[in-house]
């Protein structure tokens, strides 16, 4: 007899256990990479999940396999209800992330522990004051470099996650290293990427490659060590050696890890994205509210998912644009 697949594992035979989940598509900034400057088309808040659908959704997934559920956004503490969806997923058996831009995360540390969470994302582009106000439009550097270091104090580890892009921030490279000589965070470099209204060029992108020169030619290739990295792990992580903290790189330009990828997204508005590139999309909510079962739809969304960046294989397709209008933009996503 034909045993059945698993519902979570694809044609090439990747098996999903980890699943993020946006929030919203709301921010209280506005990085230029991530939200096109003429804003966005928000979907209407009867179209966005409520918290009962949320965790819903996010049971089924994990009965069917998943371990791993990252919360993230647009900006996901600004959501008003964040304290309830995080209680309640927090009684399914999954490890909970977060990823989130920091502004408000000091409010949430007991609840991020309470839950059980260790590691917190935070996205930092620059350690510089003026400079964060360019990049995100908004004066809260302090806020956010305080909170980080809260968020250490109270025993969390902190994945810090910076988008390089050429004359903006990429003279910072050596500085953000610095931060890991004396303090343990994992400051992550990862390539600015494109999606729909972030006027990506693979010129502004700083490639990986790139990033490991600037960093071996001023510490030497000897003090600087290769870490193992974990099963499906997205990063390629480093230490200086010595060093308090570490470094990692995400080369999904350069360098895409889609073959052992085990990621999947549900967008606010309740749709599933097989990949952060998919130009496709399954609407989920609609079935859920129409009563029906929700497994054939994630089925067919599982099904759907190409071999390598939802489609765009080489860089020539990475370049074209048109096959980044079929995308969204990364604020409704949910990075
Ligand atoms: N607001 C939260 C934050 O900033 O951490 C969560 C959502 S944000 C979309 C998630 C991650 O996506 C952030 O670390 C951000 O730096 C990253 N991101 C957004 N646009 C990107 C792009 N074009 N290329 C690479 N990373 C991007
Ligand atoms: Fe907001 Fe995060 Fe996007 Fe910046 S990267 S605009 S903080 S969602």
């Amino acid at each position: 007899m034909k045993t059945k697949q698993p519902l979570l594992t694809d044609a090439f035979g990747r098996a999903h256990q980890y699943l993020r989940i946006s929030l919203t598509e709301r921010c209280n900034l506005r990085c230029s990479y991530c939200m096109p400057l003429e804003g966005v088309q928000l979907a209407p808040k009867s179209h966005l999940m409520t918290h009962e659908e949320i965790f819903t959704i996010a049971k089924t997934f994990v009965e069917n396999g998943v371990t791993k559920i990252r919360l993230t956004g647009g900006e996901p503490l600004i959501r008003k209800d964040f304290d309830r969806i995080l209680n309640q997923l927090a009684t399914l058996p999954v490890a909970l992330s977060l990823t989130t831009n920091g502004v408000n995360v000091d409010q949430y540390i007991p609840l991020l522990k309470k839950v059980g969470m260790t590691s917190i994302n935070i996205s930092l582009d620059t350690l510089k004051a003026q400079r964060f106000k360019e990049i995100t439009h908004r004066d809260y550097f302090d806020r956010v470099y305080k909170n980080m270091q809260l968020l250490l104090e109270a025993g969390l580890k902190v994945k810090v996650n910076v988008v390089l892009m050429q004359g903006v921030n990429d003279d910072e490279i050596l500085d953000f290293i610095r931060l890991t000589e004396k303090l343990p965070y994992t400051i992550r470099f990862i390539e600015f990427m494109p999606f729909d209204g972030n006027r990506w060029h693979l010129e502004k992108m700083v490639a990986s490659e790139k990033i490991m020169e600037t960093i071996t030619s001023h510490y030497g290739e000897d003090r600087v060590v290769k870490l193992k990295d974990a099963p499906n792990d997205t990063s390629k992580n480093h230490q200086i050696k010595g060093a308090a903290g570490r470094f990692a790189l995400i080369t999904t330009v350069t360098n895409p890890f889609c073959d052992s990828c085990n990621r999947i997204r549900l967008t606010a508005n309740g749709h599933i994205k097989n990949c952060l590139f998919s130009q496709t999309e399954n609407d989920l909510l609609s079935l859920l509210r129409s009563g029906k079962s929700i497994e054939p739809i994630i089925r067919k969304a599982v099904l759907g998912k190409l071999a390598v960046r939802g489609g765009m294989d080489d860089l020539e397709k990475l370049k074209n644009p048109d096959l980044h209008r079929n995308n969204r933009s990364m604020i409704t996503i949910g990075g």
